[in-house]
């Protein structure tokens, strides 16, 4: 990753963050670990991507400090959101809500919920419910009213994805890996 090299860039620090953030498989990779994946082989499947590029996107990830690499010692390797890697809830929300509003005619494909009283999430993240802006970890992620599951039986890691959890609840599903 290079520094920007424009005179526009060096003085924008959007152009900084895409440096990060700014590949489709990086993002995705982040939303993953926001709905709770934290192996190498859970990413691999549920996201479908070449090995290959998702060690690449892991190693920048935990480079930047975006995702820590916790290793057992055992074997057991997970990848799970740093605080600054939490910090990107916002856009991700932003730009799930965004994609909803003009590539999703039949309504929401997720939607969010406080946990604690069901109630609603608006755009900015406040309950409908008790008003309350509400945390990352008390925010539960179902299948909305655009959802369309796919054909076929679904993987152990879509099937917990698409059942309502809160965000950031680790998925255990399978042995772990190594990588
Ligand atoms: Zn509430």
């Amino acid at each position: 990753m290079s520094l920007p090299s424009t005179y526009a860039d060096r003085n924008c620090s959007l152009a900084r963050a895409l440096e990060v953030v700014g590949e489709r498989w990086t993002l995705l990779v982040i939303r993953d670990a926001f709905f709770g994946v934290r192996r190498f082989g859970d990413f691999a499947t549920q996201l479908g991507l070449p090995r290959a590029v998702l060690t690449n996107r892991l190693k920048l990830l935990v480079r930047e400090g975006v995702l820590a690499r916790d290793d057992d010692g055992a074997g057991n390797v997970e990848y799970r959101l740093t605080t600054k890697g939490v910090e990107l809830w916002p856009i991700v929300r932003a730009l799930m809500n965004w994609g909803d509003a003009y590539y999703s005619p039949s309504g929401a494909r997720r939607s969010l919920r406080h946990d604690a009283d069901g109630g609603p999430l608006d755009h900015e993240g406040r309950c409908r419910e008790c008003g309350g802006v509400v945390p990352v970890t008390h925010t539960r992620i179902e299948p909305g009213p655009g959802f369309e599951p796919a054909a076929g039986t679904p993987d152990a890691v879509s099937r917990a994805i698409n059942t309502p959890r809160l965000l950031l609840e680790p998925i255990t599903t399978k042995p772990p890996t190594t990588e």
